[in-house]
């Protein structure tokens, strides 16, 4: 770990508008007491990396499952599935 530099790692970019900074935001999903590891009702929290400047979401940061799941809901709106 200590031989990595950091100019050597590669910056994520948004694929819509190539912009280079993302905001973090955060998607709630209620977990039934059904489904819940602990037997009660839960909430979990989906942490979603958003562009900046156009709203995209990073798609890096998520699985397909997920990004599935928010595109159907619409959850955020500017989401790019290719
Ligand atoms: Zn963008």
């Amino acid at each position: 770990m200590a031989s990595i530099s950091f100019k050597d790692l590669p910056t994520i970019r948004c694929e819509k508008c190539d912009n280079k900074t993302f905001r973090q935001v955060v998607v709630l999903k209620k977990l039934s007491s059904l489904i819940s590891p602990t037997g009660e009702e839960d909430i979990l929290p989906i942490k979603v990396f958003i562009c900046e400047k156009c709203g995209a979401i990073c798609k890096d940061t998520l699985d397909d499952e997920i990004l599935e799941d928010f595109k159907k809901e619409g959850i955020i709106r500017d989401i790019i599935l290719t």
